[in-house]
């Protein structure tokens, strides 16, 4: 029986773990922080208190084990230790649940099992999250643990948006489907928005686009997401930061047949030397602005690529929803980048999606409204929260089990 009202989120990732400690009474940080390189001789712990300073620990974290019990100790310092009766539980960010996953999840031996059975399907990412709750629960395990997956958003796509037009039977061997990904951040800000427009969610049909690093867009209809732009991996759909987003297919077997590469260098093409980083040689938004805006060309294409694919995929999911309330944009790109908004929606009033010069240019972390008053579609600036969004799931799990 819990408690608590206080959550840890952890978002293990290959070589790095993020944390936050969320107070659920107000949805505000207790402490957050972050520890980088791990494995590596210089590794690098940085954490952030609600109050005085930030601290730093530069050393080698060996594991993850070493990172967390590290993180543990910065915590205790506060007054925050994992020991805390306030501490109700910890909610994992796990990026692929398959089939199976489409709530959160209290973790339990046949969970975990589960999620490693699903390791061919996210090679890159549900090992790193496997690592940080077999940690977790080696350092608490009485605490429920919850695991928030990133493709249980998507789990309401219908079968004609899920599947891919291959052979059926081939397909479900190897459980080749569209699953999505970033579904935490698209249900976040697609209920944030209907909430900025005074409505909910039911009544309101949203195009998300979520741009950081990864990029991805969903069409959420009446609050159930109805299609987005990741698939069985997150390298479909938008041009990414270092992710080429869509091709034809048949660039691998031609880089692989008459290129002579092999697989594994075609899959570290595509996921960490393609999209922007490929295209101009920088990955960051700011950088290829900056450049294209001093004129140099290569950047001026990177910039018109990335938005071409981004219009492309408005106008799609406009067509799949039949009648759209609103735009969301969010993530790093997304929430800070007025140029890239602006020309996403450049040109587009027949639809009813307009932007506002001056609404545009302003810089907030509040959610806000950038279209005319006279737009028929609301776009909006909505900052996206998945650590609030993972903590809020993993409360509200622990709470029903518990009563
Ligand atoms: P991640 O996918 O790693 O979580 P974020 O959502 O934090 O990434 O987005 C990171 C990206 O956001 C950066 O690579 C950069 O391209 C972009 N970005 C951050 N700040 C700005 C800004 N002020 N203007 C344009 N782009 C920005």
């Amino acid at each position: 029986m819990t408690t608590g009202t206080r959550i840890l989120v952890l978002n293990a990732g290959s070589s790095s773990l993020k944390y936050q400690l969320i107070d659920m009474l107000d949805g505000s940080r207790a402490a957050a922080g972050l520890v980088e390189r791990i494995g590596e001789p210089a590794g690098r712990l940085a954490h952030t208190p609600r109050s005085g300073p930030g601290r730093e620990e530069l050393r080698f974290f060996p594991d993850h084990g070493a990172a967390l019990t590290a993180v543990a100790a910065q915590l205790a310092a506060d007054g925050l230790g994992l020991d805390s009766p306030e501490l109700a539980a910890i909610g994992h960010r796990v990026v692929h649940g398959g089939r199976r996953f489409t709530e959160p999840t209290v973790i339990t031996d046949e969970v975990l099992a589960e999620i490693r059975r699903l390791i061919p399907v996210a090679p890159l990412h549900n090992p790193a999250n496997i690592t940080g709750i077999e940690v977790a629960r080696g350092l608490r395990p009485d605490l429920p643990q919850v695991a928030v997956f990133d493709t249980a958003f998507h789990a309401t796509l219908p079968e004609h948006a899920a599947r891919y037009a291959i052979d059926r039977a081939v397909a479900d061997e190897h459980r080749v489907r569209r699953y999505g990904f970033h579904g935490t951040s698209h249900r976040y800000v697609s209920r944030a928005t209907a909430r900025l427009l005074g409505k909910d969610p039911a009544e309101v049909n949203v195009i998300v686009l979520h741009l950081g690093n990864g990029a991805s867009a969903s069409a959420v209809a009446g609050g159930v997401c109805v299609e987005t732009s990741m698939g069985l991996t997150p390298l479909e759909g938008l041009v990414m930061g270092t992710r080429s987003g869509d091709i034809d297919p048949g660039v691998v077997f031609h880089l692989h047949r008459v290129g002579g590469l092999g697989i594994d260098e075609i899959d570290a093409l595509l996921n960490r030397r393609s999209g922007l980083l490929g295209l101009c040689g920088d990955n960051d938004m700011r950088e290829v602005v900056r450049r294209s805006q001093e004129g140099d060309a290569e950047a001026r294409i990177a910039f018109d690529a990335y938005v071409h694919r981004l219009r492309k995929y408005l106008g799609a999911y406009y067509a799949v929803l039949g009648r759209v309330d609103a735009v969301a944009f969010t993530a790093g790109v997304g929430e800070n980048s007025a140029p890239v908004r602006e020309a996403a929606c450049a040109g587009l009033d027949a639809l009813g999606i307009a932007v506002d010069a001056e609404l545009n240019s302003v810089r907030s972390d509040r959610p806000r409204i950038i279209s005319p008053g006279y737009a028929r579609v609301t776009v909006a600036v909505v900052p996206t929260d998945e650590e609030l969004e993972i903590a809020q799931q993993a409360f509200a799990l622990v709470h029903t089990a518990v009563e």
